[in-house]
Formats: C-alpha cells, sequence, structure tokens
C-alpha cells in the first residue's frame, strides 16, 4: 500500500474514487502497459481526474449492473475517450448504453496485460456481475462491507448463491471492493443479529476509527466478510441459534431472506 488510496502489486494498481454520495469508482491499472480501466462510472470528472493524475490511458469502463448511480458518468467519460470499450453482462444491453462487448459468466478480458473475469452474481438485479482480477475481486452492490445489496430484481436464492458459492468460494485474502460506503450501518445490523461475535464489535470500532480520520472502508478481505458478514454466516451456529430453538429447519437461502428483510427496515 501507498497511500490512502492506492493498493498496489506487481502487476497492478488499484485506485478509490469517491463520487456521489457514498459511492465508490476504482481505476485498476496495468503497471506494464499504463492503461486502465474504470469500474463503475458514477461521475465522469472524478474518474477522469485521477486518469489524468495517475498519467494512465482509459480503455474500458467496467459495469457491475445498469443501476444509474454506476453508469451515470458513461457518457461523458465517451466525450474524453471515443473509444472507450463498455463492459457489462449480456442481457443488460438496451439498459447500460453504449455497451461494446457483452459478457457471460467466466468470460476473461484483458487490460493490458492484466487477465480479469466476470462473475455472474445475480440478486441485486438479474444482470449484475463481479470483475476478478488476481485477488481483487470488484462487487458492485452485490457484496457490501458488512452486508449486501437489496434485491431489486433477483430471489434471495440467487443472491444467496452468488454470496455464498460463487464469491464464497474465493480464497480468504480476496480483497473486495464494493460499491458504497455502507459498511457502519451493515456492521450496526451486524452486532444486533450477532451480539455475542468480538469480530464484528471489533471492525465497528475499526471503521468507526477510520471515518474519524477520513478514511474509508473498501476494499475489505473475504476472510473479514465470512466473519463478520451476516449474509455470509447464515450457516454458523450463532445466526441459526435462534431459528433452530424455535424448531426451524430454514435453509441457508431462508434464513438470508429473513435477515435481509430485517435488513431493510433497519434504523440502527
Ligand atoms: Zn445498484
Amino acid at each position: 500500500m501507498t497511500s490512502d488510496n492506492v493498493i498496489e502489486s506487481d502487476e497492478m494498481k488499484v485506485r478509490t474514487i469517491c463520487c456521489g454520495y457514498d459511492n465508490f469508482s476504482y481505476l485498476v491499472i496495468c503497471k506494464a502497459t499504463g492503461e486502465a480501466a474504470v469500474i463503475d462510472p458514477t461521475e465522469a470528472y472524478p474518474v477522469w481526474r485521477e486518469v489524468e493524475a495517475s498519467g494512465v490511458r482509459l480503455v474500458a469502463a467496467l459495469c457491475t449492473h445498469h443501476h444509474n448511480d454506476h453508469i451515470a458518468g458513461l457518457e461523458d467519460l465517451l466525450a474524453e475517450q471515443p473509444g472507450l470499450a463498455v463492459y457489462g453482462f449480456e442481457n443488460e444491453a438496451l439498459r447500460i448504453a453504449h455497451l461494446t462487448r457483452q459478457l457471460k459468466d467466466g468470460d476473461s478480458l484483458t487490460i493490458g496485460k492484466l487477465s480479469g473475469r466476470a462473475l455472474h452474481t445475480p440478486g441485486h438485479t438479474t444482470g449484475s456481475i463481479c470483475y476478478l482480477f488476481g485477488d481483487r475481486l470488484f462487487t458492485g452492490d452485490t457484496l457490501f462491507g458488512g452486508g449486501c445489496g437489496r434485491l431489486f430484481e433477483g430471489t434471495a436464492e440467487q443472491m444467496y448463491v452468488s454470496l455464498n458459492n460463487v464469491i464464497g468460494a474465493l480464497p480468504d485474502d480476496t480483497l473486495l471492493y464494493f460499491g458504497h460506503e455502507y459498511t457502519e450501518q451493515n456492521l450496526r445490523f451486524a452486532a444486533q443479529v450477532e451480539q455475542s461475535n468480538r469480530e464484528i464489535t471489533r471492525r465497528l470500532e475499526g471503521v468507526q476509527q477510520a471515518k474519524i480520520s477520513g478514511r474509508h472502508s473498501t476494499p475489505s478481505s473475504l476472510g473479514t466478510e465470512k466473519a463478520t458478514n451476516p449474509f455470509l454466516r447464515c450457516k454458523s451456529d450463532a445466526i441459526r441459534k435462534p431459528f433452530s430453538e424455535a424448531g426451524s429447519t430454514a435453509s441457508g437461502a431462508e434464513i438470508f431472506s429473513l435477515l435481509r428483510t430485517m435488513r431493510n427496515s433497519f434504523k440502527g
């Protein structure tokens, strides 16, 4: 790590760009070629400012889903960079204007010499995808720090599988870059669901301290999420206990659905 908003490996640099009210866009930079992709161009100006400050050449926009707060900057970025490639899921061509490449689950893509892969993760929307580059996963509104996106189009079963079987199958040290700064509120909910989980308390305190220092909570790691994010812990004894005491034989997806409904009305 070289500064607050840059995480660097031998091949790749990721810059976090704060946009809108609480959105995150990201620049994925190939260090060998100086080419870069923006994940979810919420706004053009902050992204372009970062492109110029970094001295990189923006070659692609990678859209995790069609919601306007993730793609609203596309039009203006294309005005700056007319040849920009625009990626999204295959069924999103009518909902993401300017899409030039439609991805299926597992499709690979390259940015400079970096290899990436699209993972179809329906639930928040039917066409939501995450982008995996090495040990970095860009999750859009599928997984947030300590939580997950609302079910606008998909089913609870789909989201449960996306979070636990698709994202959850990656190595625990995978870094997760999410689309919004909702972590503190999510962890307040997590702490209410699992009152004896000290990992949640510790993480919440860390996020609150970071906020006071003006730092954001992205990225987290999959290991951290597995320890503190209730939506990845539906099969844990602590979360299952109240349901099993009531004699419930609820599946992981059914418990997920109950938690998601509780989270929708959580005001803490
Ligand atoms: Zn969304």
